[in-house]
């Protein structure tokens, strides 16, 4: 899977505000997350919008549903070249069973890697700025032509995503969070239903998985997100509500 080259023709310079975010809300409230998305994803977003997945525990939700509503609909992967090599045979296995048509791999720059991160060591002492180089600039590059996108959030995950809408606008760009609202046991039972593969390492004690030097086993009654990036002030990874910046 080679990184795709930037098509020009793709990109399409609609700028989303707040106020259509609050208006797709509107629209939608109440309508299914399925239904939502077969609803946008063949109406007025068609050819416009890519889903990003970590193929982490509870991805294959989300993919299986845009998968059903368009298997062509691009399927962006950032691989941080710390990722658990569990993730990338999930990711491989999960397209195929998926017959996603169009899962675009992106990589950090190798020039802003020797620059910023030759040793490969960052994560340790500077996760914001490993993650600024590893997996925010790569998704600023992979979304470049797309003026939405669809997120997996949930709003159960952790303390900062609790009130989760499903549609945000992001420096122009509109944010889709079909799973905002569902919780532990509407994914159990979506991935029961539909016979979805698991993540392995969600057995082993992973609710949540990013990359393998910040992922760690998360015990009884912690947060689901409490094995990331644990022993720093650390929740997120950049790629929601920030944007690159050259500077880090
Ligand atoms: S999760 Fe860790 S290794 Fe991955 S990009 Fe962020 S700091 Fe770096």
């Amino acid at each position: 899977m080679a990184e795709p080259a930037r098509l020009l023709d793709t990109i399409d310079t609609r700028v989303f505000t707040p106020a259509d975010a609050a208006a797709f809300e509107a629209e939608y409230a109440g309508v299914p997350a399925p239904a939502m998305l077969a609803a946008l994803l063949t109406g007025e977003l068609a050819g416009r919008i890519a889903a990003v997945s970590s193929f982490g525990a509870e991805s294959a939700v989300l993919l299986h549903m845009v998968a059903a509503a368009d298997p062509d609909v691009p399927v962006i992967f950032t691989n941080t070249q710390k990722m658990f090599g569990d993730t990338l045979a999930y990711r491989d296995a999960l397209a195929e069973r998926l017959g996603l048509t169009d899962l675009r791999v992106y990589r950090p720059d190798p020039r802003v890697l020797r620059q910023r991160d030759a040793a490969g060591t960052r994560w340790s002492y500077d996760p914001d700025g490993c993650c600024a180089i590893r997996k925010v600039e790569p998704l600023a590059r992979a979304l470049a032509g797309f003026p939405a996108w669809i997120s997996g959030r949930k709003g159960f995950q952790a303390g900062t995503r609790t009130a989760l809408p499903r549609f945000e606008a992001e420096a122009g760009r509109l944010k889709i969070n079909p799973l905002a609202d569902w919780d532990k046991a509407a994914l159990d039972a979506y991935f029961a239903a539909h016979d979805l593969p698991r993540h392995p390492l969600e057995a082993q004690g992973y609710p949540s998985i990013g990359c393998a030097p910040c992922t760690s086993p998360v015990r009884p009654g912690e947060d689901p997100r409490a094995g990331r990036w644990r022993g720093f002030d650390k929740v997120e990874c950049g790629i929601h509500g920030g944007g690159w910046d050259p500077q880090i």
